[in-house]
């Protein structure tokens, strides 16, 4: 396998990726699930090429049509917030970009189903989640805002883009005791938040201040 952008070239050694873990763990990051995900996952695999020399570094890149990898920190810390409550079965995910959260979630959960407005990058993640051999994934071409009504009730609502307001179609899609967590905010002005759907209501926590990319609306090739 030479020259397969899976095999273990220099950039993809294990040391540079312990080195990520390393750093996430002194950020804060305990959950050893998240932490074996962070390690086995092939980041460079979701970049460009020209990219790839920087995929375990700890910060969001540039991935095509004005969008981004997300941070490893943050993808983390989403997945942590995700787990803490016991494990979902069933997750929607709005905003796959280029499917490394997606890849990151998988082993973990039953039944994902994942949403992106632009068709070429879900085209892309499809490919490389295939390549990884992960089957458990469901895509959609369409816009997040709406979720996935077909499916509902999720235990679990991830958002990988910042609206201004959580929209109130995902949080109807949420079943008793689920979990939205979502960047919400203007740009410069967001926050990592948590609601869980309750007998008596919606609850709502806040998890520290983040930087995300908008949660746009419509579609695009
Ligand atoms: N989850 C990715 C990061 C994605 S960046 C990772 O692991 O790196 C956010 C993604 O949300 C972008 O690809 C963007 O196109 C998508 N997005 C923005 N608004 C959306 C909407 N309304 N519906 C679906 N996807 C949306």
């Amino acid at each position: 396998m030479e020259g397969s952008r899976l095999s273990g070239i220099g950039m993809t050694s294990a040391r540079t990726r312990e080195r990520l873990v390393q750093r996430l763990m002194e950020q804060g990051i305990l959950d050893s699930r998240v932490l074996d995900r962070i390690r086995s996952v092939p980041r460079h695999l979701f970049m460009d090429e020209a990219l790839a020399t920087r995929a375990y570094e700890d910060t969001a890149l540039p991935i095509g049509f004005g969008q981004t990898i997300s941070q490893p920190l943050i993808v983390a810390r989403m997945t942590e917030a995700l787990l803490a409550a016991g494990t979902p079965k069933k997750i929607l995910e709005i905003g796959t970009g280029c499917g490394y959260q997606t890849a990151v979630l998988a082993p973990l959960i039953e039944e994902i189903y994942t949403i992106e407005r632009i068709a070429s990058l879900l085209g892309r993640a499809r490919r490389s989640l295939r390549e990884l051999k992960i089957r458990n994934v469901n895509f959609r071409h369409a816009d997040g805002n709406l979720g996935w009504v077909a499916r509902a009730p999720y235990d679990c609502i991830l958002l990988t883009a910042a609206p201004h307001d959580v929209p109130q179609a995902l949080l109807d899609q949420l079943g008793l005791g689920g979990r939205l967590i979502a960047p919400v905010g203007p740009e410069g002005h967001q926050e990592l938040l948590r609601f869980t759907r309750e007998e008596a209501g919606i609850r709502r926590e806040a998890l520290g201040a983040v930087s995300f990319v908008p949660l746009l609306s419509g579609l695009q090739r």
